[in-house]
């Protein structure tokens, strides 16, 4: 399951150190804090790959690991240009056994030391700040189902060689029998239109009338003047701006 949530304004995480505050990845004090050390060493390690482990299902064809790891060490916790931390991966000179490999602070999976010692499992929690990282969340709510396929080796029949076929989980099958939701957005979330007068986007088929198209234009709305159409009758919908609109008012 992947989850975001959003925070309220005053409660934005934006600093470095209030990424510290909710997030680590590096192994806790095995004296201070017996209990999660156990649980991040057996879950929130990852790997290990590359060359502790050349079958990692995590490398790609030239022996690199697809989530790159082991990280780099870091001293403090840092912000890249597209909003992404880089978290903190101290040189402190521990090293312990995992899988029979050495691993350290550099193999850590980010994780929340509330959630990690309460639930005692994988829970992977990083902070996003930036559009890249938010979209890259949103494609897993949107990719659609999980697929898998099925190559049979040797064959001939092009249509038997690949079978596309579809995986449904235990819990999303019993989601899908009761009749829950499979996945719930809050805000809502909508692609603002952004033009100059006149400048809007048209879909028209060229078989079709100019004056048909132009009628048809005309009248539609975009989610711009819907906007302002509203604010001209509405009071209410005047407090805000284009963008936090969503949030409050419907553009549908
Ligand atoms: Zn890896």
């Amino acid at each position: 399951m992947h989850a975001l949530f959003f925070l309220k304004v005053v409660d934005k995480i934006q600093t470095c150190a209030q990424v510290d505050m909710v997030v680590s990845a590096e192994f806790p004090s095995p004296k201070d804090n017996p209990i999660l050390f156990e649980t991040v060493k057996s879950v929130m390690v990852h790997g290990p790959c590359g060359a502790r482990n050349s079958n990692a299902p995590c490398l790609d064809n030239n022996g690199r690991c697809g989530k790159r790891y082991p990280r780099a060490f870091a001293e403090r916790t840092t912000m890249d240009q597209d909003g992404y931390p880089i978290y903190r991966h101290r040189n402190d000179d521990r090293v312990y056994t995992v899988k029979g490999q050495d691993v350290d602070n550099r193999d850590v999976v980010p994780y929340n030391a509330y959630l990690s010692q309460m639930f005692n499992c994988h829970i992977n929690v990083e902070v996003c700040v930036g559009m890249r990282c938010v979209k890259y969340i949103h494609k897993y709510i949107y990719k659609g189902h999980d697929h898998h396929t099925t190559m049979v080796l040797g064959g001939i029949d092009e249509i038997q060689q690949y079978i596309d076929s579809r995986y449904i989980g235990p819990p999303e099958a019993a989601r899908r029998i009761l009749g829950h939701n499979l996945h719930e957005e809050f805000p809502t979330v909508v692609r603002l239109a952004l033009y100059l007068p006149g400048m809007h986007h048209v879909v028209f088929d060229e078989t079709e009338s100019m004056n048909s198209i132009i009628y048809r234009a005309g009248g539609k709305m975009s989610t711009l003047t819907g906007y302002f159409a509203c604010c001209t009758s509405n009071e209410f919908a005047r407090a805000f701006t284009y963008q936090e609109f969503p949030q409050h008012c419907c553009l549908a």
